[in-house]
């Protein structure tokens, strides 16, 4: 925890981001990238500056659910000059960096971390309300590292109910409390699924231990979302902030 303080001091002095949230899962799949989007989007719709720094180096979720192809270069003094989407949300991902977007990643936590800690200290971050930081999955080397690379505020766990069963989220949300990091809340992915002719809710993974899971380590639940085939296209193809239901909006209240 010490190592915490071993930030990059940013480069600019007018460089400033007022809130800084990572978004963590137990595993990879649950959903963490399309939470960490939508709410991104929800703060964007509050008229919120927002930012997104994507930390999952597995692979280019962010970038693909807002239809990003650019590819980010440092100058040479090596600052960054975050990707815009078309909504005005600013992004830095490693996967923006890469010279083929189909390169796989096998770096170790360290060049991870190293990697996040230059996203946080070399972009050029102006006046950010808040910063969502999609964190590496799982709960072993590198998001441990990450979490060392950057300040975060606070972090929100994002578990499918079936995660929420084991013992995965209470290991997240242990390592933020071993981290002296405040865990902001949980979010329920995969909740249910909505049936389209007569609106009943069905709950494909069985009943959902998510309030236990809160009362237990006394964090609130921000949301629960459902399974929704809208959300799976809008990210496929670049649209997630042209979405009319993001299902997070009231989050946004809670967080910043
Ligand atoms: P993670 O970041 O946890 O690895 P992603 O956010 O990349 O997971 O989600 C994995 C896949 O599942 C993506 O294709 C995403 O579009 C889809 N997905 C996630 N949550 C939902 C949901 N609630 N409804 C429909 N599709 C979803």
């Amino acid at each position: 925890t010490q190592e915490q303080t071993n930030f990059l001091e940013p480069l600019y002095r007018e460089s400033s981001v007022k809130k800084v949230i990572g978004i963590v899962s137990g595993k990879g799949g649950v959903g963490k990238s399309m939470t960490t989007s939508l709410l991104a989007v929800a703060a964007m719709r509050k008229g919120l500056h927002t930012a997104i720094l994507d930390g999952d180096v597995t692979g280019p979720s962010i970038p693909q659910a807002f239809g990003l192809h650019e590819r980010l270069l440092g100058n040479a003094e090596g600052i960054i000059m975050p990707a815009l989407t078309n909504f005005g949300i600013e992004v830095v991902s490693l996967n923006l960096m890469l010279e083929e977007e189909t390169q796989p990643v096998i770096w170790r936590g360290p060049v991870v971390s190293d990697v996040v800690k230059q996203f946080w200290g070399k972009a050029l971050w102006k006046d950010i309300d808040v910063m969502f930081v999609d964190m590496p999955p799982g709960t072993g080397e590198v998001p441990l590292t990450v979490f060392q690379s950057v300040p975060l505020d606070g972090i929100v766990v994002v578990a499918t109910p079936q995660e929420l069963v084991g013992m995965i989220v209470e290991k997240a949300v242990n390592m933020a409390k071993m981290m002296n990091i405040p865990v902001l809340g949980l979010i329920e992915n995969m909740s249910y699924i909505k049936c389209p002719d007569c609106g009943k809710e069905i709950r494909v993974f069985g009943d959902s231990h998510i309030d236990e899971i809160a009362e237990k380590y006394q964090v609130p639940v921000l949301g629960k979302l459902p399974i929704d085939p809208k959300l799976t296209e809008a990210c496929d193809n670049g649209l997630i902030e042209n979405l009319e239901n993001i299902y997070l909006d009231g989050v946004i209240d809670l967080l910043v």
